[in-house]
């Protein structure tokens, strides 16, 4: 059996890992445009902020392709042609397959913006651009991070220890707008500024401004903002958002929307063509339609199941979460499923204690724990994540205690013999 793997990140790893284990004398062939180990890209902002050296940025070790029997191809996989089973490398070589997986990940995104092909402005994605920024970084005094996300946040932490103002421009009404709420925004904004950021909510970047450097090429010398406000920097860090890299399957039969579509299998629209990753649009917990999730530990997990049903063994997928964890400014934050309910819909507790970075947030509907958002003390995140993966019935008085006290690890066990309830041990 030939498989091959289109990515060398999270999914693609995964799926290799799995294929191997399950089918040892298979032929493996991995390919990937970035022609290096695999490594952790939600690391690369330590690695640009001098946190962590470069050796930790990787996810295995050298001499891993010849041990684990993988064929690596470090090149751009230009299309796939599902007709003739192969895919078209940009060498002009063809590499043909019988199971195929895209893992291809995604790709920063963002509007069109005047001044953006001057030296000083960035994007975050791959180790090299972690570098590049590195590179840049010492004739740096100011730089402007556009995008509030989770990258943006994350970038903006690189560069803040590497000694730079950082100024957060995000043209949402508060930070992580998908994962978090306007209240635990407003602790980490308190905590964002005490430590010296900049964050402009509610805000666009209109404009880049530049000027000659000493080797005579345009860098960035300014923003303008559609409030008027110029603020002067060096460099820009375009955070945006990312869209799923679908290019390589356009006008092929594999369905798409916003990412490649898959089943359950994590299989595309056309027999053994697999996607999984920040690359699919698949099957979600808390939500009808399918969507793509773009997490580390979402994409893991399609490669595992990618894996197992492209060797024939049967796996089914069972739904992303949203899941998002971080720390910003020595205080952890970690959010799951669903942060916000229509009026009327569900039951929401909530507990704040701003002056100690202190926050809690259940969302619960028809009787389960829906959504979560927990600020400062974190501990114990997993059980109540575990909970909104099951689905599981939820003691609301349980619940209320949890808001200011202790989740415990030994948690939830069945209540009821009959049906999908669960319980949180005292
Ligand atoms: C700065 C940053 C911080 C992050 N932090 C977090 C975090 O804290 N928590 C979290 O859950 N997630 C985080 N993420 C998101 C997480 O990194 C992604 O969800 C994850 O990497 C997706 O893995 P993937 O294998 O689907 O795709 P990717 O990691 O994007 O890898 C895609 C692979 O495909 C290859 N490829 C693409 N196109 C082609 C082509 N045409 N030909 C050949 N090869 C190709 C690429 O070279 C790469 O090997 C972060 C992302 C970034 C950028």
């Amino acid at each position: 059996m030939r498989y091959l793997i289109i990515g060398n990140s999270a999914a693609g790893i995964f799926a290799a890992e799995t294929i191997r284990g399950l089918d040892p004398s298979g032929q493996i062939t991995m390919i990937s445009k970035e022609n290096c180990l695999p490594y952790s890209r939600c690391l690369t902002s330590y690695f640009l902020g001098k946190e962590i050296p470069e050796e930790r940025i990787y996810i295995r070790n050298k001499g891993y392709y010849s041990e684990t029997g993988i064929n690596f191809i470090g090149q751009n996989v230009e299309r796939v042609n599902p007709e003739s089973k192969s895919v078209l490398l940009e060498s002009g070589e063809k590499v043909g397959y019988d199971k195929l997986l895209v893992a291809t990940g995604a790709s920063p995104f963002s509007p069109p913006l005047e001044g953006s092909d001057m030296e000083g402005v960035f994007q975050l994605r791959t180790l090299a651009d972690a570098k590049a920024m590195a590179e840049f970084a010492p004739n740096v005094k100011t730089a402007v991070v556009m995008g509030a996300g989770l990258v943006g946040l994350k970038g903006a932490h690189g560069l803040h220890e590497l000694g730079i103002k950082v100024v957060v421009v995000g043209s949402a009404p508060y930070l992580m707008r998908y994962s978090i709420d306007p209240e635990s925004s407003g602790i980490l904004i308190r905590l964002l500024e005490k430590n010296g950021y900049r964050i402009l909510l509610n805000t666009k970047a209109e404009k880049i401004l530049g000027e000659k450097n000493s080797e005579g090429r345009m860098s960035v010398s300014g923003v303008v903002l559609n409030s008027g406000e110029q603020i002067s920097c060096q460099m820009i860090l375009k955070a945006i958002g990312v869209r799923p890299n679908v290019q390589l399957v356009a006008d092929t039969e594999v369905l798409v929307n916003k990412g490649i579509i898959v089943d359950r299998e994590m299989q595309t629209s056309v027999k053994d063509i697999y996607a999984a990753g920040d690359v699919a649009e698949a099957d979600s917990i808390l939500q009808d339609e399918k969507s793509v999730s773009a997490l580390w530990p979402t994409a893991t997990e399609q490669g595992i199941i990618a894996g197992c049903n492209m060797t024939g063994v049967n796996r089914s997928y069972r739904g992303s979460l949203a899941l998002n964890s971080a720390v910003i400014c020595g205080v952890g934050l970690i959010s799951a499923g669903v942060m916000n309910l229509p009026p009327g819909e569900g039951i929401v507790l909530r507990a704040v204690e701003p002056e100690k970075n202190f926050y809690r947030k259940f969302v619960i509907k028809d009787g389960r724990l829906v959504g979560m958002i927990m600020v400062g003390r974190i501990e114990g995140a997993g059980v109540l994540c575990g909970l909104i993966r099951k689905g599981a019935k939820v003691d609301i008085n349980y619940l209320n205690y949890l808001l200011t006290n202790p989740v415990k690890y030994q948690g939830y066990l069945p209540m009821s013999k009959g049906g999908p309830q669960y319980g949180l041990l005292r």
